[in-house]
């Protein structure tokens, strides 16, 4: 299996997430936010193609490293890939971060996109919105976004944000609902 990619694996990020993390940067993107940093990365022929396998392998070479970050462009647009480098990731103690343009909402009511969520612990989702864009919050760029603690999500139904983040003040909760509703 393949994926493609934006850029190399990076390793010894401390922005993508909590503590030291490697960093997949998938290319597509659907969503064209206002502002995106990453404009490169959306069209879906561009980047290039690697073997799943080389990036596991690539992985179980590095040291010292707490976790991956699925990053992009959009991982949600290369589900069975980032599930296999997710899955592998899980097996090297390493956990595994993901973002994503699309709400939680809207994966869950996508059946292949669902599936990735059994292999990520965190989810950071939502469309980046310009006009909510701060530089005062903890990795995410806009005050829409959500910090997901996807295990706890998953068992309850309910969107359970990572505890220590959950008091960042959302400000515009209505992007999120009602067309979005758990299925
Ligand atoms: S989801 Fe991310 S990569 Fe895609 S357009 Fe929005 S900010 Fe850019």
């Amino acid at each position: 299996m393949q994926i493609r990619l934006a850029a190399p694996l990076q390793s010894d990020s401390i922005v993508d997430g909590e503590g030291i993390r490697t960093v997949v940067w998938t290319q597509g993107c659907p969503h064209n936010c206002k502002g995106c940093h990453n404009p490169s990365t959306h069209p879906f022929d561009g980047g290039f193609l690697v073997d799943v396998d080389q990036i596991i392998s690539e992985l179980k070479s590095l040291d010292n490293q707490d976790g991956i970050t699925l990053s992009g462009g959009d991982p949600l647009c290369q589900v069975d890939a980032c599930i296999e480098i997710s899955k592998a990731s899980h097996e090297l103690g390493l956990n595994v971060w993901c973002y994503t343009g699309y709400t939680y909402e809207q994966i869950m009511l996508n059946p292949k996109q669902k599936r990735l969520l059994e292999y990520v612990d965190v989810l950071v989702d939502g469309k980046f919105i310009l006009e909510q864009k701060s530089y005062d919050l903890y990795f995410k760029g806009s005050r829409n976004q959500r910090i997901i603690d996807v295990k706890k999500s998953l068992e309850t139904g309910n969107v359970i944000l990572v505890d220590k983040y959950k008091d960042e003040k959302v400000l515009d909760d209505s992007y999120h609902k009602p067309e979005y509703m758990f299925i």
